[in-house]
């Protein structure tokens, strides 16, 4: 196989068959890549011809919350239940599950992970990192030794990572005492300051409080301005709404439910990403529409988890922000949280092409560009689109895939979206560096040995 790139005048210059810039699909793009990994200059004029990218190059897509280790219990909660089985009981055999893991099998699990999302397609991950003590609750020799753990991971896999510490205080509202099940997620608010100071020195970090029913109100606003002294552009992450019981006791201890109680006490901005969001009503959706927040919208767990229905159409009629994730992480694949979430709403209006109602426009596209400018903004990266001065997080597509061919324009976007399971990505770039070559993961073989250890290990110990 040839060499991809080639270093001109302390850039490297790729020529694109095409890329999506702008919302369009331009044939014949030189993209020159900074030694940097930012994306130095684009000329639709490619002239000189440099070294070739057979396909369609798009941006690569954030990934806006991710529990890595959850993958390695994808399966595992599936049988039905003596009675209406429901989020709850599937967190029971998560608590389970998680008691057995060491941090050898995190870093392991997590690598897989990162590695399986790249392959599909997604380029950088937000890491939403709760698991921070020993199976019997005591501390680590090493303090961050589970974030170290991630940060490693993520960087064996070649994928974009803004780590998130999570504070988790209390097992619900009010004060309730934690469960001997969240004995591995519990942190003096101290420990998770020292925590994110350490970590802020290996990995680029951003704040979460695990939940309104897992953090309380003076814990909320220590960590908002941690968050200020990390950096005024630090991002921050809350699980809110997830679950209609959450709503229920929300009410029950302050009255409000959760978005509306979040966006009366703390100021919500673009800094702000709300995971899940979905059990709000039209003043909360709106409000939360105007704060500039992303709403993280997590389709294949969602409806793994039975949580409800996010009402998308209503909110980017009223211009709210998203982006997804992988959450629990039973798919790596964006093009499935796309798909579905395009899906679930033809489903409940029993209509097509609903989230996006300009005449004409395409779906896909529309989600795409939406999805990676969201996911880019919650992740506090400067990604998401192709354009001068973000970083390389690129993806060729291979447009002579059976699920391409024949496609032209933004048309190879509906079929990448809309056309079956096999998937067309072909190189994944991130900052300026290959990590996928010709569909394959450049240490995928090594990883996925560690991986296959870890599981089998797990096997005998759950
Ligand atoms: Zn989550």
């Amino acid at each position: 196989m040839p060499p991809l790139d080639a270093t001109v005048g302390g850039a490297t210059s790729y020529l694109a068959d095409a890329a999506l810039i702008g919302g369009e699909v331009v044939e014949r793009v030189r993209i020159d890549i900074r030694s940097d990994g930012r994306i130095a200059a684009l000329d639709r004029n490619a002239g000189q011809a440099r070294e070739h990218l057979a396909g369609l190059v798009v941006p690569g897509i954030p990934n806006l919350h991710s529990h890595a280790f959850q993958r390695a219990m994808a399966g595992l909660a599936e049988r039905a239940g003596p009675e209406g089985d429901n989020f709850w009981r599937w967190r029971e055999v998560m608590y389970r599950f998680l008691a057995a893991l060491t941090p050898e099998d995190v870093q392991a699990i997590a690598a897989q992970c990162y590695v399986e999302q790249l392959l599909q397609g997604y380029t950088s991950v937000a890491e939403f990192h709760y698991l921070h003590n020993a199976p019997d609750g005591t501390s680590y020799a090493e303090r961050a030794e589970l974030s170290l753990r991630i940060a490693a991971a993520a960087e064996a896999a070649g994928i974009g990572l803004t780590l998130l510490p999570v504070l988790y205080r209390q097992g619900g509202f009010g004060a309730a005492p934690p469960t001997e099940g969240q004995r591995r997620f519990l942190l003096g608010f101290d420990a998770y300051q020292r925590l994110c100071t350490k970590m802020a020195k290996h990995a680029h970090i951003g704040v979460a409080p695990h939940s309104l029913r897992a953090v309380a109100p003076d814990d909320l606003t220590r960590a908002i301005a941690l968050a200020d002294t990390l950096g005024p552009a630090t991002p921050r992450h809350i699980h809110v709404a997830e679950q209609e019981r959450e709503v229920a006791d929300c009410l029950a201890w302050s009255g409000a439910r959760p978005v509306a109680w979040l966006l009366d006490h703390v100021p919500v901005d673009a800094r702000w990403c709300l995971v899940h969001a979905t059990h709000i009503d039209a003043d909360e959706r709106a409000r939360l529409a105007a704060s500039g927040a992303v709403a993280g919208l997590c389709q294949t767990t969602e409806a793994n988890l039975g949580d409800g229905i996010f009402a998308l159409r209503p909110y980017l009629a009223e211009g709210g922000r998203f982006g997804v994730g992988t959450d629990s992480n039973v798919s790596a694949s964006p093009v499935e949280e796309l798909r579905w979430l395009e899906y679930v709403r033809r489903l409940e209006s029993r209509a097509r092409n609903v989230s996006e109602t300009r005449p004409g426009a395409s779906v896909a596209a529309s989600l795409l560009e939406r999805a990676a400018r969201g996911g880019a903004q919650a992740l506090g990266r400067e990604a998401g689109e192709i354009a001068v001065g973000r970083l390389a997080d690129l993806v060729v597509l291979d447009t002579d895939h059976p699920t391409l061919v024949g496609r032209r324009g933004l048309g190879l976007l509906d079929a990448w979206v809309f056309c079956g399971n096999a998937t067309p990505v072909r190189h994944v770039m991130v900052g300026g560096a290959w990590v996928v070559r010709e569909g394959m993961h450049l240490r995928g073989r090594e990883i996925g040995a560690a991986f296959a250890a870890a599981m089998r290990r797990l096997a005998e110990a759950v």
